[in-house]
């Protein structure tokens, strides 16, 4: 039984830093928080992830080598497929750009 939560917790710590890495985040301060955590951890990286908004001026300075000839491209990936994504609320309206290849989250207009 004891090796089995080890398992459990080395999944949790992977899947945890494998989404921070996508989001942006650093994945080793995710890694050693789902340490704790467990499985709690990816939902709170979602809920934090999901409330950041991100101009198009802010990634490329995060991420210079994002614009290419081509135009933009992913920072993860380097997939140059970038999909539009319209989030609407009541009160609020999102148009979010994704990868359309690793599926993370990049910029808003
Ligand atoms: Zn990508």
């Amino acid at each position: 039984m004891e090796s089995g939560l080890w398992i459990f917790r080395a999944l949790c710590i992977g899947f945890t830093a494998y989404m921070a890495h996508k989001r942006g985040r650093n994945p080793w301060i995710w890694g050693a928080l789902a340490y704790i955590l467990l499985f709690a951890t990816p939902f709170i990286l979602a809920y934090v992830a999901r409330r950041e908004k991100r101009s198009l001026q802010q990634y490329l300075a995060q991420y210079p080598d994002a614009r290419s000839k081509r135009g933009m491209s992913c920072a993860y990936c380097q997939s140059n497929s970038i999909r539009l994504w319209h989030q609407r609320g009541i009160l609020f309206m999102r148009a979010k750009h994704l990868c359309n290849h690793c599926g993370s989250y990049l910029y808003d207009s």
